[in-house]
């Protein structure tokens, strides 16, 4: 068997009046929207941490600076495709990702498949090794109070032989 590796990652964006709400790379109807540099999209941002904490490639600020203007407003979408293909060209493939959404509100649970879709098709895998889980916090804390929406993921990555 290869080299396997874990990563984790976490993100966090605040609720903002006027922005669109994108999730797991889905598009998500909501009356207010998450606060950020690209299009705040805290699941992809949890799992592009994780995947390059897996390889021990810094992190997503690194790789993409929120004080770089060519990354305002982009799709998350195409960052994890660009930490991919980071991975990708050093010799790793994904094994599994799990991701967490904590969210009061919007319920989350309509869209996780789609999630799974979107994100198993920006990272050239199967949908069967994407898991997307929401849960909310019984009303506690900063997601529970609903002033933002928090995201952890983790990933096992293995050697890719085919290189
Ligand atoms: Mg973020």
């Amino acid at each position: 068997m290869g080299k396997m590796r874990i990563g984790y990652g976490y993100d966090v964006h605040k609720f903002a009046e006027g922005r669109d709400l994108y999730l797991g790379g889905v598009k998500i109807p909501h009356t207010m929207g998450l606060l950020g540099h690209s299009d705040a999209d805290a699941a992809l941002h949890s799992l592009c941490d994780a995947l390059l904490g897996a390889a021990a490639m810094g992190d997503i600020g690194k790789s993409f600076p929120d004080t770089d203007p060519k990354y305002k407003g982009i799709s998350s979408i195409i960052l994890l495709k660009c930490v991919a293909d980071k991975l990708k060209a050093a010799g790793w493939r994904l094994g599994n990702a799990d991701i967490t959404i904590v969210a009061q509100s919007p319920k989350l649970a309509p869209y996780t498949e789609d999630m799974r879709k979107a994100i198993a098709e920006a990272v050239c895998a199967d949908i069967s090794q994407i898991s997307v889980k929401a849960t909310t916090t019984e009303h506690l804390g900063f997601e529970g109070r609903g002033e933002g929406i928090g995201a952890s993921a983790v990933v096992l990555i293995e050697e890719d032989n085919k290189i």
